[in-house]
């Protein structure tokens, strides 16, 4: 006895070695197109998973540069986004929010992370990191 696949149209003997059971009789395609279909299936379903977390950091990254069109916390001066940063001033850091937006991170936790922070422009934050928070404010005091 034999049966043809639904699929690849290919007259297979009618066993367990071709086909899935199911039910009573066997599956309506035989056992490598069940193989082949899994596959597609998991493909595009990575390529859709691929796609959201892509289009959810954008939409994230988006957000996220709003909020830096504020002015520095420091020296009050407004730039572009790519210039700002968030700064932790205190000590309860949990993750950096650049790595955070850059690894797709839950828009809740950033956004959780970015109340903790000060907007700081790069150059106040990198005198910040390399002097200290009361050198830059001497700094800001003299120019
Ligand atoms: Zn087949
Ligand atoms: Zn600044």
């Amino acid at each position: 006895m034999t049966k043809t696949c639904g699929r690849c149209r290919k007259e297979l003997p009618r066993t367990a070695e071709f086909f899935h059971r199911k039910g009573n009789g066997f599956a309506h395609i035989c056992k490598e197109c069940r193989k082949i279909v899994h596959r597609e299936h998991y493909e595009k379903n990575k390529e859709d998973y691929i796609r959201n977390k892509n289009e959810r950091r954008d939409a994230l990254k988006e957000e996220v540069n709003k909020l830096k069109s504020d002015p520095c916390h420091y020296c009050n001066n407004s730039y572009p986004a790519a210039c700002m940063d968030f700064h932790h001033e205190d000590d309860n850091k949990e993750g950096s929010v650049a790595d955070m937006v850059k690894r797709g991170s839950g828009t809740d936790s950033v956004m959780r992370e970015i109340l903790k922070c000060k907007l700081t422009c790069c150059l106040c934050h990198r005198i910040i990191t390399s002097y200290g928070k009361d050198f830059l404010e001497e700094y800001l005091k003299r120019v």
